[in-house]
């Protein structure tokens, strides 16, 4: 008996330079995606049974806002502003605590945003060992357009400039 296998459809995951093991680019070399995040104790937000995002598992966090808590899937996609979970009766502009869905720690706070709401930037590590060279930053604030994966570059700009820039 011989069993033929499509190899076309298997998509190879191949690791990448250590450093940037957290970050893979898409086949036309534009995309960029965060494969791996983790909590200030280590637990890796990106679930592969999670809400999928273009085909990418997304970053799951555990949000509390006043009026509903819950877990939310953020996309990894460098750009991408789509996320699931959160519900509509949550109006923008309201700030929610962000949590690991697994041990509830609190993220840490990078700097402040700068938006009108006064939101914070909390940080999310892209490295299992917390280097603080490879975070990124969500801000806190619904509806803000800081409120999704921000990569290093971002955030280094803003460290810089502190300007609005949407
Ligand atoms: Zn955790
Ligand atoms: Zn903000």
């Amino acid at each position: 008996m011989v069993e033929r296998k499509k190899k076309g459809a298997v998509e190879m995951r191949r690791p990448l330079p250590s450093g940037a093991d957290s970050i893979e680019v898409g086949p036309a070399g534009v995309t960029i995606v965060i494969t791996q995040a983790f909590c200030p104790n280590g637990h890796n937000l990106v679930r592969a049974n999670d809400a999928l995002f273009d085909g990418y598992p997304g970053i799951t966090l555990f949000v509390e806002f006043p009026e509903w808590s819950g877990e939310v899937a953020l996309s990894p996609i460098h750009g991408d502003h789509s996320r699931f979970g959160i519900p509509r009766t949550v109006p923008n502009g309201t700030r929610c605590e962000i949590r690991c869905p697994e041990c509830e720690v609190e993220l840490p706070v990078l700097k402040n945003c700068g938006c009108d709401a006064g939101g914070k930037l909390m940080g999310v590590y892209l490295r299992k060992d917390l280097s603080e060279g490879d975070v990124v930053g969500i801000c806190n604030v619904l509806g803000c357009y800081r409120s999704r994966i921000l990569d290093k570059f971002e955030l280094l700009s803003e460290f810089v400039e502190d300007e609005d820039d949407s």
